[in-house]
């Protein structure tokens, strides 16, 4: 909080998540060079109040504004501002007062406030793949405009961005994003069908928040990753591949001009990609467990089932066509993924209200930031009437 110190000021969007928690565990082990400015959490206020008390943030802001009494009473013998309400978010994250933003709110939501970080210029650690599938093409315009760097967290994504430090004059010929395949790898349709909430919310190698976890469980999550590669490493389509690696051990591969494949490789844990990115350019000494080759005497890889896990075709086809179309599948996604966690529509269903939405929304090639709202708002409409929600 002093402006006098010289540690890394760090604002964690989505303070109360799976990315975010794991980000003040990092934080907690590096006092000496990180602290937090900001800390927001959209329902969670006891978790928030939890946190604040412990890390002394500048500001925190509770998106359900309902609870921003239950946050103001609990920190009123602190000094740290209160704020709540969606346009708090873009507010606090205006401030000149911190390093790095951590965009660490899931889905849609993510996208204001990550802009508005970059229009001042700051470090973006960005989790919420979903703000470069919405709109990569103003995100990174902006981000260039501004000398925002924006460092993936992503742990596919993390790995590219490792292999490719000291390659700046080096083409890149293809990256292969590894998928682990989720729960429900090796699995048919007839299987599928029956697929329930619980069931799909169990990943076999990661612990995440629910959204991403069913999206891991369709596949549509390597879906967004490939468009989130996109936008990151500036590629065209073609040069993005997806293999499934079931233990998740090689995040992902580069392969360079002259065949060469650079490959970064650790236990799936994401608070290494978190502190990479808080710490980058350096590495932080941890005492994290490390990868044992002896207990992975075997390294799978496979061609993903398109027949079956249908997203990925879908977000190949918004990957490739491009404009909103990558906005309206995120939104339809939103939707329908929300809807299979309150047990509305069943696991097959998402990727019908993906599909359909698509073909109903109107193309627009070259969108603004206005009109990639407008698209995500009728996606949404359009999926909701589907399922009658
Ligand atoms: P999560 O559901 O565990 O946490 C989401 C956070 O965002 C919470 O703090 C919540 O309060 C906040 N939030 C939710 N809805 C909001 C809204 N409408 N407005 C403001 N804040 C809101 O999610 P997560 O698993 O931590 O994932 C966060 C992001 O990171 C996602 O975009 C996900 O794709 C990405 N990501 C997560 C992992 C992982 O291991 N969890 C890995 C890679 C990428
Ligand atoms: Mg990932």
């Amino acid at each position: 909080m002093s402006s006098t110190s010289s540690k890394k000021k760090i604002a964690i969007f989505g303070s109360t998540g799976s990315i975010g928690t794991q980000a003040l565990e990092v934080i907690r082990g590096n006092g000496d060079d990180m602290e937090v400015e900001i800390l927001t959490a959209q329902t969670n206020d006891e978790l928030l109040v939890k946190q604040a008390l412990e890390f002394n943030p500048n500001a925190v802001v509770i998106g359900d504004e309902t609870k921003y009494n239950n946050v103001k009473t609990a920190l009123a013998s602190t000094d740290i501002k209160v704020f709540a309400g969606e346009e708090a978010l873009e507010e606090v994250a205006a401030f000149d007062t911190y390093d790095i933003m951590l965009a660490a709110i899931v889905g849609f939501a993510g996208l204001k406030p990550t802009l508005k970080a970059v229009e001042q210029g700051k470090v973006i650690a960005l989790a919420n793949k979903e703000t470069l599938v919405v709109a990569g093409d103003i995100v990174m315009q902006k981000a260039i405009e501004n000398k925002s760097p924006i460092i993936p967290v992503d742990s596919e994504h993390s790995a590219i961005f490792q292999c490719l430090v000291g390659e700046a004059r080096n083409p890149i010929e293809k990256i292969i994003l590894t998928a682990s395949g989720g729960p429900f790898f090796g699995k048919k349709p007839n299987f599928l069908v029956n697929v329930k909430r619980d069931h799909a919310l169990q990943h076999p190698n990661w612990n995440m928040g629910a959204k991403i976890t069913i999206d891991s469980a369709t596949l549509m999550n390597k879906g967004l990753e490939m468009i989130e590669a996109k936008w990151l490493f500036n590629l065209q389509p073609h040069q993005i591949e997806v293999v499934i690696h079931p233990q998740s051990i090689i995040h992902s591969m580069v392969q360079f001009e002259d065949g060469s494949i650079k490959a970064q490789m650790g236990l799936p844990d994401m608070k290494l990609p978190i502190q990479y990115a808080l710490g980058f350019p350096g590495r932080i000494k941890n005492e994290f467990p490390r990868f044992n080759y002896k207990k992975y005497p075997v390294l799978n890889f496979d061609e993903p089932d398109y027949r079956t896990f249908r997203n990925l075709g879908l977000a190949t086809e918004a990957l490739q066509r491009g404009g909103n179309c990558p906005c309206v599948l995120n939104a339809a996604n939103e939707i329908a993924v929300w809807a299979f966690l309150k047990n509305r529509i069943g696991f097959l269903d998402i990727t019908a209200v993906v599909e359909k939405t698509m073909a109903a929304i109107a193309f627009i090639e070259k969108p603004s930031l206005q009109e990639y709202f407008d698209s995500d708002g009728e996606a949404r409409n359009f999926a909701a009437s589907l399922m009658k929600i």
